[in-house]
């Protein structure tokens, strides 16, 4: 490591999946970089995500890094949707087998960074009151890392345990024999319910909306099949590049309202048993972007739900009734459904019967009080701009970054934002970070991040802002892009609603992503680059 040192040409903030790409990348440039870490250890998201059930939704082998043959050739992944502690294992590998790990100081939480005109440079102050400083920051944080809980009145009067999701204990939780509750059922809620029901002794699943979540359809990958999957990393690679979502699924060429009710079937059938997202990114375009057809999906798969939950009204209360499939971001389940067949598990709906508040001995609704030993919140993130918020961010004339975000976030490309000169954002908002495959996404944005550095360095320049009407312009393209989107009008973490997070409006609409898929924004970062960064004040 960089000893005791704090000065570098670049700090990188974040060392996940993005951050121990980024750090490779200024290491081969023989850069003097280091990443800050607040976290123990590296991995980010696979570090911090410890709940029983989580892996991932992408194919694990699109997951994956693809900068490295060799890497590529040694690694086997296990599993399609790999688990938490594969992923981790993973990420560890990566960083061990490049030599990065030296270059990556864990345990230092960034709070504040201060940008200093005089020395064109940025002060950064972590939890301990050192300051570092760097001519750049790449700030590396995720989409989905801090963590918001609920706002339930007497949430710190339980005496029994209960955590966020993302804080889930490392010492192994006893859920033989205890009543366990768990509120939400998003993604994170799905994974975890559908993992610890045959291992509660009682099981409470506090719903305020369903999902459409639809099966993950998970299965080993042997050795041969790992060998065939190597020989085709190019072709999944060229896949992932030319689609929206940056994922192997191809949608299918017809339209729904062309083909017959039996042909329709015929696909849906096919694609509930097919893995990962195939029901959403593998179907007829207009089921997506269509009212008509959207209904008829939503009602096919909402029949799934029927056959496969024995009660008919616990099956209607997981059925969603205000908003179609694909409108909110689709958890993807393993036998999820089947769990509410289970005597020991209880859901509560609490559209009829609200949480009222927490108390010593567990949760209080509108008609009982429920008992409860653990509590989990799987109650999602403040996403895309929450780790930057988290920070104090000061630009030039002292600008605070969340002051000038408040409301929507604005940046150019997702990378940059006038204002705040030499910060650079890898999985920033605005990017496709959020809104496509992320590693993709990210090795995408660790590109192009790096090699704007190199060009400004080759020229020995030490000073990079983006201008305000180009930032302009791009919010205006996230915009209009997103307003075309059939899922604008629903609130979710998409449109950028948490109403848990206290600073932001419930009602409005935010910009935290980019819509307009991978093929498109690659486009405008290219552009970006062939008219020789144009739109960058670069001095
Ligand atoms: P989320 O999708 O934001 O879901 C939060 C859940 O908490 C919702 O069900 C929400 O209900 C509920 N909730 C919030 N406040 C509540 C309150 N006061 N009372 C009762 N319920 C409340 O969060 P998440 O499930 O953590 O997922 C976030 C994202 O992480 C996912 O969309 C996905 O992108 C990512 N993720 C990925 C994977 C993977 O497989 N790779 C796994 C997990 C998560 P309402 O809907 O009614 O607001």
């Amino acid at each position: 490591m960089s000893g005791t040192r704090k000065e570098f040409d670049v700090i990188v903030v974040g060392a996940g999946v993005a951050g121990i790409y980024q750090i490779k990348r200024l290491i081969d440039l023989g850069v003097d970089a280091i990443v800050l870490e607040g976290n123990e250890d590296l991995g980010g998201t696979w570090f911090k995500n410890r709940y029983p059930g989580c892996r991932f939704d992408s194919e694990s082998y699109t997951y994956g890094y693809s900068f490295s043959e060799e890497l590529l050739n040694e690694w086997h992944w296990k599993e399609r949707f790999s688990s938490q502690p594969e992923n981790l294992k993973y990420m560890n590998y990566v960083a061990d087998k490049f030599g990065l790990r030296r270059f990556i100081k864990c345990g230092t939480s960034v709070e504040r960074m201060v940008w200093n005109e005089s020395e064109r440079n940025w002060s950064l102050t972590d939890q301990s009151g050192d300051v570092y400083t760097a001519r750049f920051v790449i700030t590396c944080m995720g989409v989905l890392s801090v963590p918001v809980l609920p706002k339930i009145k007497g949430i710190d009067a339980f005496k029994g345990e209960s955590f966020h999701s993302f804080h889930w204990p490392d010492e192994p939780l006893k859920l033989t024999g205890r009543r366990v509750g768990v509120v939400g059922t998003g993604a994170t809620g799905i994974q975890i319910i559908s993992e610890i029901a045959d291992k509660a002794g009682e099981l409470f699943v506090f719903q305020r909306n369903p999902n459409w979540s639809v099966p993950l359809n998970n299965s080993p990958i042997s050795q041969q099949e790992m060998e065939g999957i190597r020989q085709r990393y190019d072709e999944i690679f060229t896949n992932c590049e030319k689609s929206h979502g940056g994922f192997e699924h191809q949608t299918d060429p017809r339209r729904c309202k062309h083909v017959t009710r039996e042909e329709r079937l015929e696909l849906w059938d096919k694609l509930y048993d097919a893995p990962g997202f195939a029901l959403l990114l593998a179907n007829f375009p207009d089921t997506y972007f269509e009212e008509g057809p959207n209904r008829e999906l939503s009602d096919y798969i909402a029949e799934r739900i029927r056959k496969r939950v024995h009660d008919p009204k616990t099956a209607e209360k997981l059925i969603p009734k205000d908003h179609g499939f694909g409108m909110k971001r689709v958890p993807l389940e393993t036998r999820y459904f089947e769990v509410y067949n289970r005597d020991n598990v209880r859901l509560i709906d609490l559209k009829e019967t609200p949480i009222e508040c927490v108390t010593e001995n567990g949760i209080r609704t509108s008609l009982q009080d429920i008992d409860l030993d653990v509590i989990v919140y799987a109650t999602g993130f403040d996403p895309a701009v929450g780790a930057l918020e988290h920070i104090n961010i000061l630009g030039t004339d002292g600008t605070v970054l969340r002051d000038k975000w408040t409301g929507s976030p604005s940046t150019y490309l997702g990378m940059l934002t006038h204002g705040f000169p030499n910060l650079f954002m890898v999985a920033g908002p605005q990017s496709v970070s959020g809104s496509t495959n992320y590693p993709r996404a990210i090795e995408t944005g660790v590109n192009w991040v790096t090699d704007l550095f190199a060009h400004v360095r080759e020229g020995g320049n030490t000073r990079v802002e983006v201008q305000a009407d180009a930032e302009k312009a791009w919010v205006e393209e996230v915009k209009t892009v997103q307003e075309k989107m059939p899922f604008n009008k629903v609130k979710s973490w998409f449109t950028g609603f948490n109403p848990n997070v206290a600073r932001r409006d419930p009602d409005q609409v935010r910009y935290i992503a980019y819509w307009g898929g991978g093929p498109r924004y690659r486009k405008h970062l290219q552009n970006a680059v062939d008219e020789g960064y144009r739109d960058i004040e670069i001095e």
